[in-house]
């Protein structure tokens, strides 16, 4: 969908066609294009002069002689075409102007969203899609859009591209224009901040404003004028980069959908502000995670550790039985954790077949604990967060890695440690770290260790409403 800056280009490269031409006769190929009365239309327009074109948000205004107006808007796919009459109309010619200089302004629209409207000098400012829009962002105030959204909890996002506190923001400028302005698009509009909208209005004039200047933004088969191909899609910054590191901080943009539109952002210079935070630790065995889970826990961090969930289901008869009975081991009161583990490290395997026992189970224990604590920043160390596909629960994923992990295995238990190994070499920590918000590299001492994730708690707590 072409946005303000390609519709002011279409605009700037329109005025030379149009300007002090007269309307010789007008084609309708296809009524819905001319919503009304086409015959109207036609006999109001004939023989009329334009006097220029001027715009208003995404709406192309043409000004003509005897205070006749048509509004037009583009929407999907219209495009306007100069062609001589001696040429074939284009693919999707659905109104054609035929003009006192030998050439025709073909108005193309493969998906006809667009339109062309009659209107009057008198009225065209009151039509009521024009009527609602509010200001470009050059012209916008902070106060004016704070009265606004007082009680809007509509995501940022959306009420930006209702058009109605500024216009001119389509879905890629809404995008750059958050990115820049280091807002989290589902940001409740009445939660920003007046120096968050100060900042806002800006970046978004600046935003535009570079854009018009370049001739538009991105659209893949742009032609605002018959020799004018625009492709400017260098200049975008956060629109369409998911999966890509940010300019900014190096970590991966993310994409999401809010209210259906495809939205990307980075996840650590857009924050969104909560009541709670839930931070997932995850990292290989003994990288040190426990340790960091136990550094939460002293700054008066409800923590849990899914390592202990999994022992305390361990201790319940009914997991018990399932587990014996699915890998046939002998039958004790208690769950034989060492046979287990000598089973699937024999048996790598099942370590498929146990997850799919437990991980739900643990899940379970993991939203019962957010809804024990909700408020503030909670943390839950979670090994396999990624295999056991618990990474939505979260906000902030932290990852701890330890170059020292190998002889942090040795010291643990000899003989265990070989199974450990075994373990850590199935782990996904290597390939799903670059989804982690922190990292924590866990090589020097305890104190260091603390130093780093008291740090990231700090920053943590910024983010809390
Ligand atoms: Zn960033």
């Amino acid at each position: 969908m072409p946005e303000l800056p390609e519709v002011e280009t279409v605009k700037s490269v329109l005025v030379p066609v149009v300007k002090d031409r007269t309307i010789l006769g007008i084609d309708i190929l296809r009524k819905s294009s001319v919503p009304g009365d086409q015959k109207l239309f036609v006999e109001s327009l004939t023989g009329q002069r334009f006097l220029d074109v001027s715009r208003i948000g995404k709406f192309l205004i043409f000004h003509l002689t005897n205070d006749k107006v048509i509004i037009s808007h583009l929407r999907m796919e219209g495009k306007y075409y100069e062609l001589l009459e001696s040429e074939e109309n284009t693919k999707y010619a659905r109104v054609v102007l035929h003009l006192d200089n030998g050439h025709k302004l073909c108005y193309d629209d493969s998906r006809c969203f667009g339109y062309l409207r009659l209107s009057s000098e008198q009225e065209y400012r009151n039509d009521k899609e024009i009527a609602k829009l509010g200001p470009e962002p050059w012209d916008a105030d902070t106060k004016t859009i704070m009265k606004q959204v007082k009680n809007s909890s509509l995501p940022i996002k959306s009420a930006l591209l209702s058009q109605t506190l500024m216009t001119g923001l389509g879905n890629i400028y809404v995008d750059e224009t958050l990115f820049a302005s280091k807002i989290h698009p589902l940001t409740p509009a009445n939660k920003i901040t007046k120096e968050e909208w100060d900042v806002i209005i800006k970046e978004a004039s600046r935003i535009l404003k570079e854009a018009i200047v370049s001739g538009g933004s991105t659209i893949k088969s742009y032609h605002p004028g018959k020799d004018i191909d625009g492709n400017f899609q260098t200049k975008l910054v956060a629109y369409g980069k998911s999966n890509t590191p940010c300019p900014r901080c190096g970590s991966i943009f993310r994409f999401i959908k809010v209210n259906g539109r495809g939205t990307t952002f980075c996840p650590k210079c857009q924050i969104l502000k909560s009541k709670q935070i839930k931070v997932a630790i995850f990292g290989k065995i003994a990288s040190g995670k426990s340790e960091v889970l136990n550094i939460f826990a002293k700054q008066n961090i409800p923590t849990l550790s899914s390592d202990k969930v999994v022992s305390d289901l361990y201790k319940e008869k009914q997991v018990i039985d399932i587990i014996n009975n699915t890998f046939n081991l002998e039958k004790k009161d208690a769950l034989d954790r060492d046979a287990l583990r000598a089973h699937l490290s024999k048996n790598p395997k099942d370590i498929k077949k146990i997850n799919k026992i437990v991980h739900p189970l643990v899940k379970e224990e993991i939203i019962k604990f957010f809804k024990n604590n909700n408020k503030g920043i909670v943390a839950v160390e979670v090994p396999l967060l990624f295999e056991s596909k618990m990474e939505n629960l979260f906000d902030v994923i932290i990852g701890v890695e330890s170059y020292k992990q190998q002889s942090l295995l040795q010291s643990r238990d000899g003989e265990k440690s070989k199974q450990l190994e075994e373990i850590n070499k199935s782990s996904t920590y290597d390939i799903n770290k670059n989804k982690a918000d922190y990292i924590i590299i866990n090589d020097a001492d305890l104190k260091s260790l603390s130093n780093k994730t008291k740090e990231i708690i700090n920053k943590l707590k910024y983010r809390l409403d």
